[in-house]
């Protein structure tokens, strides 16, 4: 059987705030296989973003596990979990946080660098993705000169640009109107048809929930199938 690139094993989080003591996530099991798109779907104040912090290793949870592509990661060191979200997980937010002082080619440049790509090579690489994401004649323009949905798709094309297996996005379509919204999932989903990625997006959109693989949502700290 496949093995999922993301799974999340009786994971715990509580946030304390003097006396009192909020459980957000009371021992969740969560698996996500390659090839799959997942919405999350719950209401403001569920979670979403928590679990989609422990999910990419910018939190440790409190108990239980986090594997990336079957390796247990929260008793590694910060260095370490750093170097495998760089490898194996991409972010999008709702925001698109682009780096406004270079072009829509240079942000998608940028982290391929980072990780050791020459220049060339992580141009190519990136003219090809925005080529693929319908963006090819924008290259050349700042984020501020972008439209809200081609902001999106560019920080699509950069938060996948090292390759990773998994995508997490938290409501990348919060902030765009439904057309464009539209616009943006199309991209998503043409990139995960493409590349065996998978990805795990909490939203708020039913009709683009309905869309993906798999819906899920949190009830009481537990990840439950709806
Ligand atoms: P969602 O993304 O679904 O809106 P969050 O994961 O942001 O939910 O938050 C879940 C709950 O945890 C909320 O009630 C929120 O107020 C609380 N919370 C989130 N972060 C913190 C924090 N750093 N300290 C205390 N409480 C927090």
């Amino acid at each position: 059987m496949t093995r999922p690139v993301l799974q999340l094993e009786k994971v715990e989080r509580c946030y304390r705030q003097g006396e009192t003591a909020l459980s957000v996530l009371s021992g969740g099991d969560f698996a996500l296989f390659p090839g799959q798109s997942v919405a999350l779907v719950a209401p403001s104040g569920a979670g979403k973003s928590t679990l989609l912090h422990i999910a990419g290793l910018l939190e440790r949870p409190e108990g239980g596990e986090v594997y990336v592509d079957g390796a247990p990661t929260t008793h590694m060191s910060d260095d370490a979990r750093t170097a495998l979200r760089r490898n194996s997980i991409g972010f999008v937010y709702q925001f698109h946080h682009l780096l406004p002082e270079f072009s829509a080619l240079e942000n998608i440049m940028l982290p391929q660098m980072i990780a050791g790509l020459s220049r060339a090579k992580a141009r190519d690489r990136s003219l090809e993705l925005l080529d693929y994401l319908g963006l090819a004649a924008r290259a050349k323009h700042r984020p501020a000169e972008l439209s809200g949905g081609e902001q999106q798709r560019v920080a699509i094309a950069r938060a996948v640009a090292n390759g990773p297996g998994v995508l997490l996005a938290d409501e990348p379509t919060g902030n765009l109107d439904p057309h464009t919204a539209d616009h943006v999932f199309q991209a998503l989903e043409t990139l995960v048809k493409a590349t065996g990625l998978a990805t795990l997006v909490a939203t708020h959109n039913e009709g683009l929930a309905l869309r993906m693989t798999r819906r899920v949502t949190l009830k009481e700290g537990m990840i439950v199938e709806i």
